[in-house]
């Protein structure tokens, strides 16, 4: 019997260390975080009704003004063109400055630098400057603020120095991303579900999203320590969507439960770290994170891994085709068949361009 105590008395004890071991409940340190949100009006616009538009809106935007959170929406202003449903497009997005948010441009058509030349890249970032550069005026604020697509800044160092000038010269702050996990993946098969009322698999959707939050936000946490010896003010990539709209609320008390206060994107640029060297060029957007580690010749290994069951539902949906898109060299197959996440490489090898692109078309 007491044999027995002390091994329960064992078990109860580890217990007890490894659930607080690293748990961000204990005492969690004082962090700072941006959240952004791109894709606006809706990551999924065109295949959206503009009635589901503005109630996803709603939704979304009803929760951050409760919780008073601070957000710049990125636009692609080709999303509001829709045959008879302008107006009511625009409105949607005019839904934003009316709740107090920041509206930044994100290009008219989504446009990876890396696909499109320079050229069609600053006209798409100048036509994707028109309406919400009025509707800012009407508030007596300006366009500030610019987020790459896909976070793709140019398969070259000329063409990223070339479109950083260009963006600069028209008034631009470039919006950093040093915590992403993914949203638009998981929102996919989200949608999906919703789609066919299937509200059990909408929450293990919703699940899978927040427990891969918090890995994700763990190891960025981690390698900003490593690797500039502090957590700098962060900034969190999020997209205008359904899974969105419905669970962000559970993403910010994870937050919260991890010791994150929210402030303005002006704040979280303000920290030194994000004027550190960057001559990360690749044919994959990525993180600030990964790219000040390349830079330093210290490509980060270890991501946490997307979760299987994810993209097991997504198959058919060409949404693990960012995955198959990165290249070998930028990933780890595990013996489940999953893929981690590493570092992508600098190396610009074209071979897995087409099907990336092919894919991409739709992301
Ligand atoms: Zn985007």
């Amino acid at each position: 019997m007491k044999r027995l105590l002390t091994r329960l008395f064992a078990a109860l004890a580890f217990c007890i260390v490894s659930g607080t071991a690293g748990s961000p409940a204990a005492t969690p340190p004082d962090r700072q975080v941006a959240i952004t949100i791109d894709d606006l009006p809706a990551g999924a616009a065109n295949s959206m009704s503009t009635a589901a538009i503005t109630e996803m809106t709603s939704k979304l935007l009803a929760t951050l003004q409760q919780q008073k959170i601070p957000v710049v929406g990125f636009v692609n202003e080709d999303k509001l063109y829709k045959l008879g449903e302008v107006d009511e497009r625009i409105k949607a997005l005019n839904m934003w400055l009316d709740s107090g948010f920041d509206l930044g441009n994100h290009t008219y058509g989504h446009i990876s630098l890396n696909r499109a030349g320079l050229k069609d890249f600053e006209e798409s970032v100048v036509r994707g400057e028109t309406v919400t550069k009025l509707l800012l005026a009407q508030r007596k604020k300006t366009l500030r603020y610019f987020r790459y697509p896909y976070l793709d800044t140019g398969r070259d160092l000329q063409t990223r120095r070339d479109a950083d000038a260009f963006l600069v010269a028209r008034g631009y702050r470039l919006a950093h991303v040093t915590l992403d996990a993914w949203d638009w993946a998981f929102s996919r098969v989200y949608d999906d579900a919703k789609k066919r009322g299937d509200t059990a698999v909408q929450q293990e959707i919703a699940n899978a999203y927040l427990s891969y939050s918090a890995a994700v936000f763990e190891y960025d946490e981690k390698l900003s320590r490593d690797l500039i010896g502090y957590e700098p003010k962060q900034i969190l990539l999020l997209h205008a969507n359904q899974l969105e709209a419905d669970h962000i609320g559970e993403l910010l008390e994870l937050l919260r439960k991890r010791g994150y206060r929210f402030i303005t994107l002006e704040d979280a640029l303000s920290d030194q770290a994000y004027g550190m060297p960057d001559t990360y060029v690749g044919e994959e957007g990525t993180g600030w994170l990964e790219r000040w580690a390349i830079t330093r010749g210290r490509p980060p290994l270890g991501a946490p891994v997307f979760p299987p069951a994810i993209a097991e539902r997504s198959k058919g949906q060409l949404l693990p085709a960012r995955r198959r898109l990165l290249p070998p060299s930028n990933r780890e197959e595990l013996c489940d068949g999953s893929i981690r996440r590493t570092a992508p490489s600098t190396n610009n090898s074209l071979d897995h361009l087409g099907s990336r692109h092919v894919a991409r078309l739709i992301d």
